[in-house]
């Protein structure tokens, strides 16, 4: 598995498929070809379908300049994978410089046709949950500490988490309405007015966390700075808890990276077993990932032991599985934004459940198992439901006229 410097990155919203993908393919290409008077991109697949609303065509034009670059939006079929781009460079007597064909493989991770050095080194050894707990045992490390013994990556990690917390802040400062025709208004700072007021401690917790987790989704809806946790679209889950943990219930920034380590280490086996690519394997791949990954860090801030950590983790995917996305417009909206709020309060609910149940019964679901199953849900799910905005709430939510 790759270092977590693969899975936490900063970037441009909406979505680290359709615009951290793209961005640094662009980045990369352009630095390739400096002597290319002018650039085309062609988009297929789930980026050409959803491509106008996640702004992809935006990120590519603006990544090229000052050199101008058109992009279209093409029908393709018998792609390799469903985020597939052909980027091309030309001369001033438009002969073709250079060209790649380039994969937006999820999280903002790109594959390069026939460029080897575009794919990042395995820092981890293990593959399987059950191979790292092994490991832990055999060398008496607890999982966060795991991390450590393959990458010192604690700078890193800071530097991530006070990204995530500056989203949720600028979000929480900003209100009116998202760019795009769905007219949509940000609502995180009323939530966060209304959990102000709550006098319901339970109820008061769960404002919080909704108002957090709204406000770092609707920066990413809108393009702001956001971090991949482990995509754009789902990067309103791990920040709402951070944001939490570490204002609200004051913990040490310490604690705050060993949960985030947790996280990183489930969001990897998912990366590597499954994916983490909506395109690929709908919701349940970005939204379902980050619930798997909140909830395991969140037993980690509880002080839960490896196997209860493993049952929270699992209990996030598991109740996501099947999971579409079908997002309105092609906006990382609708169902987007909420669903980001839903989960964030699911993951608290996990990391609880998992505590309490593994106290009378041990879990007959291994972690290793749901992710098995959400590839292989995945791999079912209709193409409709997969980031095409072709089917579901797509199809049915009409689009709002000012
Ligand atoms: S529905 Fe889920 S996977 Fe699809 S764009 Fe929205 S957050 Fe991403």
């Amino acid at each position: 598995m790759k270092s977590l410097k693969e899975l936490f990155r900063i970037g441009p919203g909406p979505s680290s498929s359709h615009t951290l993908g793209p961005q640094r393919a662009s980045k990369m290409f352009k630095e390739h070809t400096p002597n290319a008077y002018y650039y085309e991109a062609e988009l297929f697949g789930s980026l050409s379908l959803t491509g106008k609303g996640h702004l992809t065509d935006y990120i590519i034009i603006e990544t090229m300049k000052p050199k101008d670059c058109n992009v279209f939006f093409k029908v393709g079929e018998n792609l390799k994978h469903p985020n597939t781009m052909v980027l091309s460079a030309y001369d001033d007597k438009r002969n073709l410089i250079d060209q790649w064909t380039v994969y937006s493989v999820g999280g903002g991770a790109i594959e390069i046709e026939g460029v080897a050095s575009a794919k990042e080194k395995d820092i981890y050894p293990h593959a399987s949950f059950q191979e790292i707990s092994q490991y832990c045992k055999e060398h008496g490390l607890s999982l966060y500490q795991y991390v450590d013994a393959f990458e010192q990556i604690d700078d890193y990690l800071e530097m991530i988490i006070k990204q995530m917390c500056k989203t949720v802040d600028t979000g929480l400062n900003k209100e009116g309405e998202l760019p795009g025709k769905l007219h949509l208004k940000r609502i995180g700072r009323s939530l966060l007015k209304k959990a102000v007021q709550c006098e319901i401690a339970a109820e008061k917790e769960r404002l919080l966390l909704s108002a957090y987790a709204y406000s770092a989704s609707e920066e990413n809806a809108s393009g702001g700075t956001t971090v991949t946790a482990p995509t754009l679209g789902s990067s309103g889950i791990l920040p709402a808890l951070i944001y939490y943990f570490y204002y609200d219930l004051k913990y040490p920034m310490e604690e705050i990276i060993k949960g985030i380590k947790i996280a990183g280490i489930i969001g990897n086996l998912i990366k590597r077993n499954a994916t983490i690519s909506g395109a690929e394997g709908g919701c349940q791949a970005e939204v379902g990932a980050a619930c798997a990954m909140a909830s395991a860090m969140v037993a980690q801030f509880r002080g839960l032991e490896e196997h209860q950590i493993e049952y929270a983790a699992e209990m996030g995917i598991e109740h996501h599985l099947g999971l579409t996305c079908d997002p309105v417009g092609g906006y990382v909206m609708i169902p987007c934004i909420e669903r980001n709020a839903v989960a964030t309060l699911r993951a608290m609910d996990s990391a609880v459940l998992a505590q309490f149940i593994s106290e009378v019964k041990k879990n007959k679901v291994s972690f290793d198992m749901v992710v098995h199953t959400m590839n292989y849900t995945g791999k079912k799910l209709a193409i409709e439901l997969k980031e095409t905005s072709l089917g579901g709430l797509a199809t049915v939510v009409p689009m709002e006229e000012k």
